[in-house]
């Protein structure tokens, strides 16, 4: 729940359906948010979305403490979907996998993958909590779409039912200081990112996944990077290449 600079208006985020005089129930943390703590009243203004219907104008109907309505009145800004590009990545300390989860939504990744590797140093995360950090970061940003964040899975299991039309862009840090290597596609493809956890990947892994007739081994330039900051220089080497930049 973030207010926007330029037009200082609230930007919320909700799962109801949007649309022409539709009419939006808030939870309770929403309306405590809304009445309580940005102290809107009856007829302000706030902009929602809910990543499928695009950006809506709505006002404030009912505000109760605890409950509250708001009504759509004219839709500000159509749905932006981000280019097909999944960003699959080990998870690493806490705080760090927010931030790649929260950059990887503003970047415009359209699905977050957590995967567990054979050096993977966490074995559990939130879902819940990942979700709200990419929830937060569109809210922030002014995107209308909210990549879903998948449970963790064995890294294998993803690569065993990989799907046939899409192509895997494997940084592996043995490559640092080797050139890039993503000329020769066309843009609009799809394509899934993969990031190692701090340990890099085991030999094993390095020699399945450079096997792989679908996946492109990829150098993200002259240092080792930390996961974090991988998976932002990652995403960013594909956008400008292959994506919408
Ligand atoms: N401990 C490892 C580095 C892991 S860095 C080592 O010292 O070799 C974490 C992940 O970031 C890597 O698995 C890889 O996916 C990515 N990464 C970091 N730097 C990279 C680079 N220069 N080229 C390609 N991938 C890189």
């Amino acid at each position: 729940m973030v207010m926007s600079m330029k037009k200082a208006k609230i930007r919320l985020y909700v799962e109801h359906a949007l649309g022409e005089g539709q009419s939006v129930p808030l939870t309770r943390a929403q309306a405590h948010y809304l009445f309580s703590v940005m102290r809107l009243g009856e007829g302000a203004e706030v902009l929602l979305f809910n990543g499928r219907d695009g950006e809506w104008l709505a006002g404030v109907a009912e505000a109760g403490k605890r409950t509250g309505v708001l009504t759509c009145l004219r839709r500000t800004r159509p749905l932006q979907l981000p280019p097909d590009v999944w960003l699959m990545f080990a998870p690493i300390k806490k705080a760090r996998t927010d931030f790649i989860v929260e950059k990887a939504a503003e970047l415009g990744a359209a699905r977050i993958l957590p995967v567990r590797t054979d050096f993977t140093n966490s074995e559990r995360i939130r879902r819940d909590r990942l979700e709200a950090h990419a929830i937060e970061a569109a809210e922030q940003c002014g995107g209308t779409y909210v990549p879903p964040v998948e449970e963790l899975k064995p890294l294998e299991k993803l690569l065993a039912e990989w799907p046939e039309d899409r192509r895997l862009m494997f940084c592996d840090e043995a490559l640092v200081g080797a050139g890039a290597a993503l000329e020769g596609f066309e843009r609009g493809g799809k394509w899934a990112i993969l990031i190692g956890p701090e340990g890099g990947f085991s030999d094993a892994e390095r020699e399945r996944l450079r096997a792989l007739p679908f996946a492109t081994a990829v150098s993200l330039g002259p240092r080792i990077l930390r996961a974090d900051t991988a998976a932002v220089a990652a995403l960013t080497l594909w956008q400008s290449t292959l994506g919408d930049w």
